[in-house]
């Protein structure tokens, strides 16, 4: 299967079953926008519930945060986004096509396959312009977020007096942000609007390098982690990119990017940066509020530092969908880890026509779905809907067929190993819970 090979097949499965569709088809689309369909959302939002699971539930140094998307704009006044966030622009003279300068390859244009026939570059910010209220003046302008990160920094003085957190703390969000890319495409990985899931970590103000490259090492294994035990994915296809100094981001006095081999090239797919007191410090100085974190012991002041681990969520469905696809015998099989899996199991009758059994299967179907998601299918053969729900990464098949009237048993058929037990109705909530909680 060659790579572009792979991309087509992940866009028409994730449109045949429901993960993703064009947006606004029936108007004829609109370049580059997706909606998560009835597969997607589950997908997606398990990715969400597995990060916050994580990094906000089962720590005591992290608290979360659900802010708006407008915000005042002179918080990107501030952060440095209206003066800074900008990428350079090129047109090609022969088609007009425009696209970001650091995309094209070699001097071809992208669109017609031009050589060296560019306009000189142009800075283009990013950021999504819009109007409060009916009058549309420069007065009105408003930005849509291009990063959920400034809430944490804007809220950080009601987040600390309200949860009474100690440095070091973190304050974590998961929203959308908007950015007006130049160049979108490869399906989900880069749109203007996207989710991220975001941490800010607040240190105390190093006196030392080693103070804040140790929490920087810790995030750098946590986002490692998180790639390989939650999402499931080859880490071996995980590359670790340092940001030159030349291209990093105005806030940032280091930056890893974390790229995956995406079947259209490595590409980014998490970031980690060292921010400094950049953000905290800007704020103080353009609100004019005091934004200082005092030390309930020494009484001390200081302005935090931060190191921000960035996280895409689209970009976390597409390496999963990337990196479970298989084929078996020319039939789909998404590998996906259980957790994640929009089904967790389905159940069917072996026959459909016979009430006797679909009556215990219903009743094991309707036990089951008050804890996990399951699916119901009684169509078809058993093959059939066994290769419909391994298509969607469903991790495991019940089937009540006639012995299931006398010993009360069921078979239970593995996704990716195919193989099939006997459990017992009375277990198999039990034994469903270990299996999709385990490390499988
Ligand atoms: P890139 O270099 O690909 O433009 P970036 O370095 O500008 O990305 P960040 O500002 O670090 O990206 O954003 C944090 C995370 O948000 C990225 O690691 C990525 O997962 C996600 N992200 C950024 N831009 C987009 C986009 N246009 N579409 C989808 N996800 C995005």
């Amino acid at each position: 299967m060659t790579d572009q090979n792979l991309m087509e097949k992940i866009v028409a499965l994730c449109k045949r079953r429901g993960f993703i569709f064009p947006g606004s088809e029936i108007y004829g689309g609109m370049a580059n926008s997706w909606d998560y369909g009835p597969l997607g959302v589950e997908l997606k939002n398990n990715i969400k519930l597995a990060w916050w699971k994580r990094f906000v539930h089962l720590r005591e140094d992290i608290v979360g945060l659900d802010a708006a998307l407008i915000m005042n704009p002179k918080v990107w006044e501030a952060s440095g986004h209206i003066a800074n966030f900008q990428d350079p622009l090129v047109e090609c003279k022969k088609c007009n096509g425009r696209f970001r300068a650091d995309h094209i390859k070699e001097g071809v244009c992208p669109n017609c396959g031009e050589k060296g026939s560019f306009t000189g570059e142009q800075m283009f910010n990013l950021m999504f312009k819009t109007f409060i209220g009916p009058a549309e003046e420069s007065a009105n302008i408003a930005y849509f977020r291009p990063e959920t990160a400034q809430a944490m920094f804007v809220d950080f003085k009601n987040v600390l007096d309200t949860s009474r957190k100690r440095l070091p703390f973190g304050i974590a969000q998961i929203g959308k942000a908007f950015r007006n890319e130049i160049t979108p495409g490869n399906f989900i990985f880069r749109t203007r609007e996207f989710e991220q899931m975001e941490i800010e970590y607040f240190i105390v103000p190093p006196k030392q390098d080693a103070d804040w490259q140790g929490p920087f090492e810790l995030w750098r294994k946590e986002i490692l982690s998180w790639i390989k035990d939650d999402l499931g994915v080859d880490i071996n296809k995980v590359h670790e990119h340092e940001i030159e100094s030349t291209e990093r981001a105005h806030y940032s006095k280091k930056t890893i990017d974390f790229e995956y081999e995406f079947p259209f090239g490595v590409s980014e797919l998490y970031g980690l940066a060292y921010r400094t007191d950049f953000d905290l410090k800007n704020h103080e100085k353009s609100s004019g509020k005091d934004l200082k974190y005092r030390d309930p012991e020494t009484n001390e002041e200081c302005i935090p530092h931060v190191i921000e681990p960035t996280w895409g969520v689209d970009r976390s469905v597409l390496v999963i969908l990337v990196d479970a696809y298989s084929e078996r015998e020319g039939k789909v099989i998404l590998k996906l880890k259980p957790k994640l899996a929009p089904y967790k199991a389905a159940v069917f009758p072996l026959l459909g026509n016979k009430p006797e059994l679909t009556r215990l299967a219903r009743k094991i179907y309707l036990d089951l779905k008050s804890d996990l998601m399951i699916a119901w299918d009684d169509r078809g053969n058993i093959g059939g809907r066994y290769a419909s729900q391994d298509e969607i990464g469903t991790p495991f098949c019940i089937t009540v067929d006639f012995q299931s009237l006398e010993d009360k048993k069921v078979t239970v058929r593995d996704r990716d190993s195919g193989k099939q037990e006997r459990i017992g109705i009375d277990e198999l909530k039990k034994y469903l819970k270990e299996k999709i909680n385990g490390k499988n």
